[in-house]
């Protein structure tokens, strides 16, 4: 058992110190306090944890399918029984509130094990037959061996799961690496996996900054395999690393996604659920409608609607069941996000917010008010920029062809929310829009089996679904010629 507050890697079921003896401290946004310190792996740690990756693969790799699935089911259900001690440390870690870790975020940790542990034995190869030749051909799915998962701050738990679930389902063993802001919940998960019986060495955990820890998972030769959540800037990084070595890569990236608001939608509907797009997770989710467009007709009433609501949402500690919003995760990110407030003021209109919010008996936080900003142009840089805190901005449209010229010149191509009752619309925009995602009159429901990624600079590749267990497994076509005459045997 390891002390809550030092965060140790976690190398063939073991919590180990780093190699190195080097610690990075562990800041809480919402007090802006050192709570802990994180091991600051280098690459010795990741070796070690490759190398109990490499020995567990064959035995876990040849594990009945029955047996992964049912090793799985049981994490997630002590994930479920651990979700309050799950959900404090989410919440202490991200600064986001407890209610959104409690009833979204670490439930959803659990859902991703059931669903990857359902899903693989399920999952089928095919086979084809070369009619006329004499041969039928079988298409294995193999898994790749050692592969590595890296996830971002936003959702940990979530998303780390995301990744660990389909890789070892599939068969193969992990190295992952969380945000180095938001270990604690990953490491977590070591203790639940092995209280499940997963096997020493199937899932690793290293601890530490992106630029060394995560550069070395990269550098890995034996690493097969590349999936990686974060910010485009990095994902271009990592293409540039990984893709000489020619492994298998993943990129699900950063989102200038276009909220669309026309003015025969559910008005009250989506009111609602565009607060939500703007500010839930204090505007830190990748999938956030950051660009909101409205039909000149319900213009000037939305922009008064959503400020009023905007000013409305309490900002609080992360722990009160009432909060909701929490801090921004760290200082150099509210630093960035209150920069742009900057820009804000040559670029357009601030309507609300714009600056630190003060929580009292939490001073030193990293809280910010939920921030709606009027522009004219699209271009401008607040409309064209990953800001990704609670910060939106406003502009009218008045025909369908401006509308889609507006949401699709950005560099990025995430997600896109469209409100309108009328299903041509509908269908003409959607095909249209430059968006991996579109959600209509909904946001961010999700259904597992699908697609999820993004066009453009939001990244390449898809997860979800036979997404994910393709990705982590490599087709094998195995042909097999036959002899077609049927013997005479006596
Ligand atoms: P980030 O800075 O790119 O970091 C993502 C992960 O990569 C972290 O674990 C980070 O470690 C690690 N990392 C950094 N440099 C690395 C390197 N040289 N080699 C290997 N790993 C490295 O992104 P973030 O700020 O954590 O997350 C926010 C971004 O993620 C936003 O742009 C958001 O849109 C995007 N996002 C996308 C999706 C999606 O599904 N498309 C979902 C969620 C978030 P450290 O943090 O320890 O440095």
């Amino acid at each position: 058992m390891m002390p809550d507050s030092t965060i140790l890697n976690f190398i063939n079921g073991h919590y180990v110190e780093p190699k190195s003896k080097q610690w990075i401290d562990n800041i809480c946004p919402a007090t802006g306090k050192v709570v802990g310190k994180i091991a600051n792996s280098n690459a010795e740690d990741v070796a070690a944890a490759c190398l109990a990756a490499e020995s567990a693969f064959e035995s876990w790799s040849e594990t009945p399918l029955e047996k992964r699935a049912h090793i799985m089911m049981k994490i997630a259900d002590l994930i479920d029984q651990q979700m309050e001690s799950l959900a404090v440390a989410e919440s202490q870690d991200g600064g986001k509130p407890i209610t959104r870790a409690r009833n979204i975020e670490v439930p959803r940790a659990a859902t991703n094990f059931r669903f990857f542990a359902s899903a693989i034995t399920q999952f089928s190869s095919e086979a084809h037959e070369s009619v006329g030749q004499n041969a039928i051909n079988i298409t294995l799915r193999q898994p790749l061996g050692t592969v590595s998962c890296i996830s971002p701050w936003n959702l940990p738990l979530y998303l780390f799961t995301w990744k660990v679930a389909p890789a070892i389902a599939t068969g193969n063993c992990v190295v992952a690496k969380p945000s180095e802001l938001t270990p604690r919940t990953a490491s977590m998960l070591g203790e639940i996996c092995n209280e499940a019986g997963l096997p020493p060495g199937v899932l690793n955990i290293i601890q530490g900054q992106g630029t060394t820890a995560g550069q070395a998972i990269l550098e890995h030769p034996n690493i097969k395999a590349v999936s990686f959540t974060g910010g485009t800037a990095t994902g271009e990084h990592v293409a540039r690393v990984v893709a000489p070595q020619f492994k298998k890569l993943s990129l699900e990236l950063g989102g200038k996604n276009p909220n669309i608001i026309f003015a025969d939608c559910n008005y009250q509907k989506m009111l609602a659920t565009t607060v939500q797009t703007s500010f839930a997770n204090q505007g830190q989710i990748c999938l956030c409608g950051s660009r909101i467009f409205v039909e000149q007709p319900i213009y000037e009433k939305f922009k008064t609607d959503l400020v009023t609501r905007a000013q409305s949402l309490k900002i609080g500690p992360p722990a009160l069941p009432d909060t909701d919003l929490g801090a921004v995760v760290s200082q150099p990110h509210f630093d960035k996000v209150l920069s742009y407030m900057d820009i804000a003021k040559q670029e357009g209109t601030i309507l609300c917010g714009g600056e630190p919010a003060v929580v009292p008996g939490h001073e030193n936080g990293f809280f910010i008010k939920p921030t709606v900003i009027e522009v004219s142009s699209n271009r401008c840089r607040l409309n064209q920029e990953e800001i990704f805190g609670p910060v939106v901005t406003v502009m009218p449209f008045k025909s369908e062809t401006e509308l889609l010229g507006l949401a699709n010149d950005v560099g990025f191509g995430l997600s896109a929310t469209l409100w309108t009752r009328d299903l041509d619309r509908t269908m003409r925009l959607s095909k249209k829009i430059d968006a991996g995602v579109v959600w209509v009159n909904s946001w961010l429901m999700r259904d597992l089996r699908t697609p999820f990624g993004g066009f453009k600079n939001s990244g390449v590749g898809r997860e979800g679904g036979l997404e994910s267990l393709r990705f982590f497994t490599e087709p094998k076509n195995v042909c097999i010629a036959f002899e077609n005459n049927l013997k005479n045997e006596p």
